[in-house]
């Protein structure tokens, strides 16, 4: 990959304040510069956020396939930019449990994402039963390709999270080797596609993820919640 930058995405999912982000702005104004961080804040603080600190990056935690219409609670790829955003996760383990979302309706967000100028941070990743049975490269492939259908993989700005979904929330990352293993796939698929980790990282593990081959950042949920926490994933990503 060329122009190695590091990311670090924090996902509020439904969590945080107004206050909060003043609070983590003023206490990063100096690693900010050094990491790439993309802050995925709830969509109602993407415009404040914009206003006071046009030098954040912002992104939405999901977004509709269509354009606009008569999809109540829904927010849409253009009203994402519009608020100031220009990343969007999507495909979250959470959105797929949740929201019944399947790897087809990712794909048709992703491509909606990018043609209204939003790069997509597209989520994959096993559930324990997929993991304890040795089958996570045969099930992230076919989730990869779902997922990334119609996507020009050269030509489209797109960052891949391989997020096991047994590490999210719970307190057990993914060892360097399993990580390694998914990288080494997802590189031999996607040359060119940042390629995050996200799982129960913390200002403790983060440095050791990062510095695993064929890992450009990470994506945090709930350490991104606590100001010093979060500094020190930052720190370990300058
Ligand atoms: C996530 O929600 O994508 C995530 C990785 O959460 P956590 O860091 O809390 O495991």
């Amino acid at each position: 990959m060329q122009n190695r930058s590091t990311y670090v995405v924090s996902n509020w999912k439904m969590n945080g304040t107004t206050a909060l982000i003043h609070d983590m702005v003023q206490t990063y104004r100096q690693s900010v510069r050094r990491a790439h961080w993309i802050l995925c804040p709830p969509a109602t603080l993407i415009t404040e956020t914009r206003r006071h600190y046009p030098e954040i990056a912002l992104g939405g935690q999901d977004c509709h396939h269509k354009t606009s219409g008569a999809f109540t609670g829904d927010i849409s790829a253009h009203l994402l930019t519009e608020a100031g955003a220009s990343y969007v996760i999507l495909g979250h383990s959470e959105r797929r449990h949740y929201h019944g979302e399947t790897s087809t309706t990712v794909a048709e967000k992703a491509c909606t994402a990018i043609s209204h100028g939003l790069t997509p941070i597209i989520c994959i990743g096993e559930s324990e039963e997929t993991y304890d049975k040795k089958q996570t490269i045969d099930f992230l492939k076919k989730q990869l390709n779902e997922s990334l259908a119609n996507i020009h993989r050269t030509q489209h700005n797109v960052i891949v999270a391989y997020e096991p979904i047994w590490a999210i929330g719970t307190g057990k990352t993914a060892t360097v080797t399993d990580i390694e293993q998914v990288h080494t796939f997802l590189r031999e698929q996607l040359p060119n596609t940042p390629l995050l980790y996200g799982g129960s990282v913390t200002g403790s593990n983060a440095r050791e993820i990062l510095s695993t081959q064929n890992v450009n950042g990470v994506l945090v949920g709930g350490a991104s919640l606590k100001t010093d926490e979060f500094a020190k994933i930052l720190d370990a990503a300058c």
